[in-house]
């Protein structure tokens, strides 16, 4: 589904990303943890490419994205990407939020994107909240509304980055249920976050992120319970 390999990536003299191979199958759960400044959002960025890299290979979906054949904006549509701020317009509810880019994009009609985004609606708990404006939203429900959002497009793949973290704590179940529903569909994806809990019990496989590189990968309790790197076994004494 994801193939990556030996990833590099450098903002001037500051090398970023120093080889990053991953590969993520269909229907996988990855979470990523690591220190702050240690490249993960712009792995997950370079992903969709909103970053631009220096070397290597990411495949997705079977298209290269090297491949000059390959049409990047058909790629990105079936990523769906998730921020920790949640970047929905203002000034549009969240129903119009929900069907912009469909209709935008000419992948759907108004009817069927409106259909298809009240049914998502009521999957992330929020159907009586489409013709408010996100203003009136807490951090919680603003952040399902972009998870429902990113699934408009239906995406074979979503990619998060820390999703939770903006959130006041008794907002944080809420989404990672939503999460966790998805996962238990199915959905193959990749998630950077903080939410130990949410990675021992969801995810397929940990990637413990450290100094651009992949310093450790195992599943839940191979990483957590028997870490076999010192980076890896430092970090988990501040974080458990
Ligand atoms: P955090 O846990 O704090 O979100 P992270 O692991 O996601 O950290 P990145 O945001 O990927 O880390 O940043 C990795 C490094 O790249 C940092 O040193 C950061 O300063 C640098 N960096 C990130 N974006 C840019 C940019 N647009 N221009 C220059 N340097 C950048
Ligand atoms: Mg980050």
């Amino acid at each position: 589904m994801v193939t990556v390999r030996d990833l590099h990536k450098s903002y001037g003299n500051n090398e970023v990303l120093k080889g990053i191979s991953l590969a993520v199958l269909e229907g996988e759960v990855v979470v990523m943890i690591g220190p702050s400044g240690s490249g993960k959002s712009t792995f997950l960025r370079s992903l969709n490419q909103l970053e631009a890299t220096d070397s290597g290979q990411i495949v997705i979906n079977g298209w290269d994205l090297e491949d000059p054949k390959n049409n990047i904006n058909k790629t990105r549509e079936t990523i769906g990407m998730v921020f920790q701020h949640f970047n929905l317009f203002p000034h549009l509810t969240v129903l119009e939020n929900m069907i912009l880019a469909p209709v935008e994009l000419h992948k759907k009609t108004k009817a069927e994107a409106t259909s298809t985004a009240m049914a998502l609606l009521e999957r992330v708990g929020l159907a009586d909240k489409a013709n408010v404006k996100p203003g009136t939203l807490s951090g919680g429900q603003k952040q399902r509304v972009a998870i429902a959002r990113a699934l408009e497009m239906n995406p074979k793949i979503m990619l998060f980055d820390e999703p939770t973290s903006a959130l006041d704590p008794e907002m944080v179940g809420d989404v990672l249920g939503v999460m966790k529903d998805l996962a238990a569909e199915g959905m193959t994806m990749i998630v950077v976050t903080h939410e130990m809990g949410f990675a021992k019990q969801v995810a397929d496989r940990v990637v413990f992120f450290a100094d651009g590189l992949i310093q450790e990968i195992g599943t839940p309790e191979a990483v957590f319970d028997r870490p076999q790197n010192e980076r890896t076994k430092d970090f988990l004494d501040k974080v458990l």
